[in-house]
């Protein structure tokens, strides 16, 4: 496929409940437009007639409740019409969630149980359409006016910002089909690695910050605890199921384990399984111990497309450059210079252990997980991306959030320059630096 010549137009006509699949070729962008009738994708309904552009790579589909038009204008990877889809069942726990939020409007904000909106959890494999899940509830939220929150605890594909991180943001408007999350003051939390094995412990300290923000968030604002949260998390539950990660030595590492941190550390009352029974029956279990917490199993999307550690891997470094530079090369970043001195470059936990043998007696070789140590700066900074913190002091870095990245793209050690590539020009926000083991290769 892919190789369709330029400026090929189609119609194709959609039935009632069926949706076009699309796969935007690797090379060209794809224009499509709502011809007649209405149609949406993701949950965002579509303007009749407007042109759209979808950049290459981009995999979505058009639905339509009723039925509709659509025309498309350049070349794809694959698009295919299918008629057998969840949405309906996705859009009926749509309608339980604003019977819910209507509830919790309707009590007294002064009470702060029953004035809770929902706050759903999308759980399940990679590639079960999890963000997709998410983001049709929340668009389908913000068309009926709820401001819901979105979570996203999804380090290796992250919608709202660069990976390696974990954030949250008010979905206001139906999400854009083309530019996603809308970029606009997420509240970002740097942990800097793109799985959580890396520092399970950090993972969980920063969910933990993330939590504690909103709650207090929430505690101010009776309109957006009514209109309560989506939370998406990571694929934690590969293949066969969670005894493959439950068979690993580390139990720490387990990934279930994250899973229900999350679970009770946002206080999520409803859980929605895509895809995958065994992980359904075992938070079922769990959750005969919570009473407020209803686990639905949702069916996974054929139109789900699945993406292998490659794809994986170079989807992460469009993302990193769709953040200096734009989805359509519509930023401009600036390269600037800085002394050594200027920056202060910290790193949370990791590192090289000491040896048993190099240590006091009884002293424990483990490195803290938690502990912040500086960096000096030299060449092994080339090509990472940094976190720029909110932080005031040194010992407020772990729980401080971020306000943006920068890569490094020059490290000068006899002149002690350390160039790097900033979303703008001027001085940066704080002078405390994170890092982890994020990193770009500039294309
Ligand atoms: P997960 O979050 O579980 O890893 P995603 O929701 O990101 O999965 O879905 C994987 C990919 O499949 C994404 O590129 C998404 O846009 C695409 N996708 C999801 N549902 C559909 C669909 N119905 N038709 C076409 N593509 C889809």
């Amino acid at each position: 496929g892919g190789s369709a010549s330029a400026s090929t137009i189609k119609q194709v006509k959609l039935e009632r409940e069926s949706e076009l699949r699309i796969e935007v070729g690797n090379e060209t962008p794809l224009k499509l437009r709502l011809l007649n009738g209405s149609a949406e994708i993701f949950g965002s309904e579509l303007a009749p007639e407007m042109w759209l552009t979808f950049p290459p790579r981009l995999k979505f589909a058009v639905f339509t409740w009723y039925s509709a038009t659509i025309e498309m204008d350049g070349a794809t990877e694959t698009d295919y019409t299918a008629d057998e889809t969840p949405m309906v069942s996705y859009v009926n726990v749509h309608a339980v969630l604003e019977g819910r939020r209507n509830r919790a409007k309707a009590l007294s904000p002064n009470d702060s149980e029953a004035s809770q909106g929902p706050r759903v959890i999308v759980v399940g494999p990679t590639d079960s359409g999890k963000s997709t899940l998410s983001r049709m509830l929340l668009s389908w939220a913000a068309k009926q006016g709820w401001k819901p929150t979105f979570v996203d605890l999804d380090i290796g594909q992250g919608s709202i910002t660069v990976p390696g991180c974990i954030a949250a943001t008010p979905i206001e408007l139906p999400i854009d089909p083309v530019e996603g999350i809308p970029l606009e003051m997420p509240l970002v939390y740097f942990y800097g690695h793109t799985t959580p094995s890396n520092n399970v412990d950090l993972y969980k300290t920063l969910v933990n910050e993330l939590a504690q923000m909103l709650e207090t968030q929430f505690a101010r604002n009776a309109e957006s605890r009514a209109a309560g949260m989506v939370i998406n998390t990571m694929g934690w539950i590969e293949g066969t199921g969670y005894e493959v990660i439950k068979s690993k030595p580390d139990d720490d590492v387990n990934a279930d384990k994250l899973l229900l941190h999350a679970i009770d550390t946002f206080k999520a009352n409803v859980v929605l399984v895509l895809g995958q029974e065994k992980l359904f029956s075992m938070l079922k279990a769990v959750a005969k111990s919570k009473p407020n917490v209803d686990v639905v199993k949702l069916q996974k999307s054929g139109g789900v497309v699945s993406r292998n550690a490659k794809y994986r891997q170079k989807s992460r470094g469009y993302r990193i450059r769709e953040y200096f530079y734009g989805l359509a090369n519509d930023l401009s970043p600036h390269s600037n210079i800085a002394n050594f001195s200027d920056l202060l470059v910290y790193r949370i936990g990791g590192g090289p252990q000491a040896p048993r043998s190099a240590l006091p007696i009884g002293a424990d070789p483990i490195a803290n997980p938690l502990r912040v140590t500086p960096v000096n700066i030299d060449r092994d900074l080339l090509h990472m991306v940094l976190a720029v913190s909110y932080a005031k002091e040194p010992d407020q870095i772990l729980s401080s959030n971020v306000a943006g990245f920068i890569y490094i793209t020059d490290i000068d050690i006899q002149r002690k320059k350390i160039t790097y590539l900033a979303p703008s020009a001027g001085e940066l926000p704080s002078k405390y630096l994170i890092m982890g083991t994020l990193t770009w290769l500039e294309t």
